[in-house]
């Protein structure tokens, strides 16, 4: 008997009968001997309307207020659920976040989990029942509702899965599980049987939408197995592991690209010691993240220049802080560019390995590809092109280090 905790995103309780399959899929992993707690998210769109609706009376809402509001679409999900279990005969009930008391901090629209309180869902499993949580949602300490952020039902799941100390977190989506690329851009992707927590954070940190990074870190953290899986049809999903799960590491396990980029040039920036801090200060004052830098040395030896990237939405308030410090930081000329894209390459193999970025630029020089700022961490190489070339650059890619379907 394994103890598992199942969750459902918004796809997969989309509509009655989505619900109803849903049941019965619980009912067979409890007829084979499991048991079975299941988180849900809501009904796919109803979160963006709930928001939408909170937004229309004021953008600049009361955030407690807005979470009472988005948090109702999990409760609608997690009641519906337990009656369809119930009717499938399959003893069932709902927990809302403040029920089990999934406490959180007070950062609303965000908020993070800080303790969750197990004793109820332990005698509600022990008594043969399946509880529904819904995902999401939580509570403060003085008592008020609190949500986890965009897609914070994966965090949920993984939150109960570690309280529980379950076997294994599975997160059933739409798709059938995590892909070394894009099967929309190249076709020859193929889905990975296991990755590392490492990798899946890398990956959701480079535009892979799959998981919630929260979600991921807390598994890391708590050394909970996840496996990402369709809800749509039986084959197995992506295992989400611990490094040390993993017998043998390919070099690289992905090739991602996130085309939210834009690219900003300071062109004969003094060169002197507080030059760098006297830019990013009022950017990050902003609120504004910067991802890549890259500095020149200085030829002439008194300036240099200095390019970095943000995202596109905060290109243009970007560009106006610059504008605003001019005095300050004492610059040339500024260029900017948002028709660039940053594509990845991914793997824990890497750090073992040497080759794994000339591999990289070489594959891209072979199709002209011009690289035009270059990053890497310890198992992430990450390079900024034209984006015009993306499609190329991917598959390209994909084809270099071997991951291409046979
Ligand atoms: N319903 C929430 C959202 O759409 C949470 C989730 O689905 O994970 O972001
Ligand atoms: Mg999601």
């Amino acid at each position: 008997m394994a103890r598992l905790v199942k969750k459902f995103g918004g796809t997969s309780v989309a509509d009655i009968d989505r619900i109803q399959a849903v049941a019965q899929r619980v009912k067979r992993a409890r007829a084979e001997g499991d048991q079975v707690a299941v988180v849900v998210s809501a009904m796919a769109g109803v979160t963006n309307q709930l928001v939408g609706y909170a937004n229309t009376i004021s953008p600049l809402n009361d955030p407690r207020e807005y979470d009472v509001v988005v948090a109702s679409g999990e409760q609608v999900t997690a009641g519906l659920l337990a009656m369809a279990l119930q009717q499938q005969g399959v003893p069932a009930r709902s927990w809302l976040g403040w029920q089990i008391r999934f406490r959180t901090d007070d950062a609303h629209g965000k908020a993070r989990i800080s303790g969750v309180d197990d004793g109820e869902l332990e005698r509600s499993l022990a008594a043969g029942e399946v509880p529904v949580v819904a995902g999401f949602q939580g509570v403060t300490a003085d008592n008020r509702i609190t949500t986890l952020g965009r897609g914070g039902s994966d965090t949920t799941a993984v939150a109960l899965a570690a309280a529980l100390k379950a076997d294994e977190c599975q997160i059933y989506t739409d798709v059938d599980g995590v892909y070394t690329t894009d099967p929309r851009i190249v076709a020859k992707a193929r889905k990975l049987a296991t990755i590392t927590f490492e990798e899946m954070l890398e990956m959701a940190s480079v535009g892979a939408k799959v998981l919630q990074t929260r979600a991921v870190e807390l598994a890391m953290k708590y050394g909970v197995r996840m496996q990402v899986l369709s809800s749509f049809d039986e084959s197995p999903g992506t295992f989400v592991v611990g490094e040390e799960e993993v017998v043998e590491h390919e070099l690289v396990s992905g090739v991602t690209y996130s085309r939210d980029e834009a690219k900003i040039s300071l062109l004969r920036v003094a060169d002197r010691p507080g030059v760098a801090a006297g830019i990013f200060g009022p950017l990050a004052e902003a609120s504004i993240n910067v991802d890549m830098i890259v500095q020149n040395v200085s030829a002439s030896g008194d300036t240099t220049d200095l390019t970095f990237t943000v995202s596109e939405a905060d290109l243009e308030r970007a560009v106006d802080v610059i504008r605003r410090n001019r005095e300050d930081i004492g610059y040339g000329d500024l260029l900017f560019d948002p028709n660039v894209v940053k594509v990845s390459v991914i793997g824990v193999g890497m750090r073992s390995h040497a080759g794994i970025a000339s591999q990289m630029f070489r594959a891209l020089a072979e199709r002209g590809i011009n690289i035009q700022v270059i990053t890497t961490s310890e198992i992430k190489v990450s390079v900024l092109i034209d984006e015009a070339y993306t499609e190329l650059a991917v598959r390209a890619l994909h084809t270099a280090y071997g991951l291409d379907t046979r």
